[in-house]
This record gives C-alpha cells, sequence and structure tokens, in this order.
C-alpha cells in the first residue's frame, strides 16, 4: 500500500478524495465534509494529482492590466475600500483618451493580451462610454482581449438605459466585449449579500445574467469572495449553483476563489470581521475549488493578488493551473492595502520555474500565445 492510499484510508475525507481520483465529483454533503476537515495537504495530494493530469506540470498566466474606470459608486458594499460618492474630492472617472493612453502603454510596454475593465457603479455613464471603450480597443489593439463588466455593473447600465441585461449585454459584444469577469458574486446567498453588499444584485440576477451572456457567446469567469459573514453551508450553496449553471451553459472558463481582505472596509469599522483568513484557507478553498470543477470548468487561478506570489506557488501544487494575470494598475484591492506586490510577466516566469514547472503564456480565451 503506498503512503498516499494508507494516508487516504487513515483520512475521514478518503472516501471523498478516492472517489474524486475516480472520476467522481464530491456531492454537496461531500462539499460541506472537506469544508469542515482539516486535511488540507491530503486534500492537495488529490486535487493535484487531478491538475496534473489535465495539465502536467505546466502553469498559465496572462499579461494583462487591471482598468478601474471609476471609483465612483452608489452600491456602498461593506466590504469595498475602493468606492466613492458621486461628487467626492476624490472621485473620478477615466476619459476615452486616458482609457487608451493606458492600453497603448501596456501594449507597448508589456504586450498585454487582455484589459480587464471593472469599475463603480456610476450612475452618469450611459452605454456609449463602454462601447466607445471596447470599440476603440479592439480596432487599436486587436490583440488584445476586453474581459469587463461583472453582472452587477451590467444591471447598472441596464437601470440608467432602462433596457434589458440581454440587450445591455448584446450591444456591448457587438462593441467588442469579449468576456465577463465573475466579480459581484461574493458568496451567492442572499442573507450573505444582505449583510455585506445590500444595494447590490441578488444570486438570482447573477446568475440570471452570466446565462444571458453564455448564451449570447460570451464566456465569462466564476469567483468566489469568502472569509467574511459566511458559513460553510453558503460555501456549498455557492459552488453548486455554479456547477448547476456550468451543466446547463459550459460558459465559464475559470474559477477564481479569493479572501475578503478587511483592512479599510466598512466590514472591519463595524467589527464584523478582523483580520484575512490567511494561507491553510486558500489551499483549501483551492484544493475543493479543483475536486468540486474537476471535468466541468477547465481552470482554477490562484490568487496571488491578496496572498502573494509565495502562496501562489503552493496553489499551483493544491489544484490550481492558472497563476492569474500580472494584473497591472490594479486599485481596488490595493486600497485595502494588502496586494502584495507589482508583478511584471518575468516575477511571475521565475515563480512557475521556481517550482520546476513549464510556463505558458496565455490570451483572453486561455489559448496559448507561447511556452516558455
Ligand atoms: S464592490 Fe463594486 S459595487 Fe460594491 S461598492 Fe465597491 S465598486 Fe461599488
Amino acid at each position: 500500500m503506498s503512503q498516499t492510499t494508507e494516508q487516504l484510508y487513515k483520512s475521514d475525507i478518503g472516501d471523498i478524495l478516492e472517489n474524486s481520483l475516480n472520476g467522481q465529483r464530491p456531492e454537496p454533503e461531500d462539499c460541506l465534509r472537506l469544508l469542515e476537515s482539516d486535511d488540507v495537504h491530503l486534500m492537495g495530494l488529490a486535487s493535484g494529482h487531478l491538475t496534473r493530469k489535465h495539465f502536467g506540470k505546466k502553469a498559465s498566466f496572462v499579461n494583462n492590466i487591471i482598468l478601474n474606470y471609476t471609483n465612483v459608486c452608489i452600491t456602498d458594499c461593506k466590504f469595498c475600500a475602493f468606492y466613492r460618492s458621486p461628487g467626492a474630492e476624490d472621485s473620478y472617472t477615466l476619459a476615452l483618451e486616458q482609457i487608451e493612453s493606458r492600453v497603448k502603454t501596456a501594449w507597448e510596454m508589456f504586450k498585454i493580451r487582455q484589459v480587464l475593465i471593472q469599475g463603480g457603479h456610476n450612475p452618469s455613464l450611459k452605454i456609449e462610454y463602454y462601447e466607445d471603450a471596447f470599440k476603440m480597443i479592439r480596432e487599436k489593439f486587436p490583440e488584445v482581449g476586453v474581459h469587463g463588466l461583472s453582472t452587477s455593473e451590467i444591471h447598472m447600465i441596464a437601470k440608467v438605459e432602462k433596457s434589458s441585461t440581454n440587450e445591455i449585454l448584446s450591444r456591448l459584444k457587438e462593441a467588442g466585449l469579449q468576456s465577463i469577469p465573475g466579480a459581484g458574486a461574493e458568496i451567492l446567498v442572499d442573507s450573505v449579500k444582505d449583510i455585506i453588499s445590500p444595494k447590490k444584485i441578488s444570486s438570482a440576477d447573477w446568475l440570471r445574467i452570466m446565462e444571458e451572456a453564455h448564451n449570447l457567446g460570451l464566456p465569462a469567469s466564476a469567483t468566489m469572495m469568502y472569509g467574511h459573514v459566511e458559513n460553510n453551508n453558503d460555501i456549498v450553496d455557492h459552488f453548486f449553483k455554479i456547477v448547476k449553471l456550468q451543466e446547463k451553459t459550459n460558459g465559464f472558463m475559470a474559477f477564481i476563489p479569493w479572501n475578503f481582505e478587511p483592512n479599510n472596509t466598512l466590514m472591519q469599522k463595524e467589527s464584523l470581521v478582523q483580520y484575512g483568513t490567511g494561507g491553510i484557507q486558500l489551499l483549501k478553498m483551492i484544493a475543493i475549488s479543483r475536486l468540486v470543477f474537476d471535468g466541468l470548468i477547465p481552470h482554477i487561478q490562484s490568487s496571488w493578488l491578496t496572498n502573494g506570489v509565495g502562496m501562489a506557488q503552493l496553489a499551483l501544487q493544491y489544484g490550481a493551473d492558472d497563476f492569474g494575470g500580472t494584473l497591472i494598475g490594479e486599485e481596488v484591492v490595493s486600497c485595502t492595502g494588502s496586494r502584495s506586490t507589482e508583478l511584471t510577466d518575468k516575477m511571475i516566469i521565475d515563480a512557475i520555474h521556481q517550482i520546476g514547472y513549464h510556463v505558458e503564456e496565455r490570451d483572453n480565451f486561455y489559448n496559448p500565445v507561447k511556452l516558455l
């Protein structure tokens, strides 16, 4: 009996991991048992094995920038340190020329393959603002993918335009939008959302808008922000709502679990959360994500932005296959003071090589650009 098999038999989650290794997805009650277990390293053995079965010893990343085009927001999420109310002295909205200049600089300096576009819910921005930006990027920088606007931003534009989210998505796609980031999901349970982001769209709306996007041929990422007021049952619900939608549409390219950072947020001021959940919980979430989504959502991203490069290296052993993006220009997490560092592509490449893996630079759709 190998050491791993012996450990599996001794562990109270051994049956779940054995089933996973045999291609059987954990059921919701198994997922709950995984969340309640301390056997994180054993989960990592199984999830790492599944990951290497698909990708070998190779990890991908994308050269990208984040364009946080406005910090004006009327949604006041308690977990957010980034937003400013309309009219605030330090509020901003980027003009089209500023967007062009940022993309141009990033293309010339880093040959970026993706612009991740996210901002506040700014009621003074009409749909033409977004259409003009997307058209400009696609026309002037055809190799740069437009990955933009969370479902809640789409919802806000629909409100401003007194239109449907489906119509807004369709117009934005026509203008050059290519895929949708998963932000705004947080935890897809309304009793949690009611505490942390009471003015934001409901879980059902997040899922509905994602389904509309998938049906229009716009693929997406799914995310989960954990480590605040949710409990393990809420996390199970979150995972399986995404499983259910993916079984229907197959529109998610990647899943990204990331931990809530409380610094400078209202949730910290109100003593709802004092500190982040840290590294072991990150590895557990990465491992469970791979076990739950194996064979369904191809890519699991490491979460270097809040946990640093060292944890991202570990995450690649625990079920992640994608390092994420260089995220140059990110301003949202930076407002909590917890952004680990500015990363260049060279730093990511070195970090992946350090663990003995090959590196694949990828584009917005996870297609290889080059092997390094
Ligand atoms: S998370 Fe987004 S929607 Fe919520 S307050 Fe911050 S910018 Fe606004």
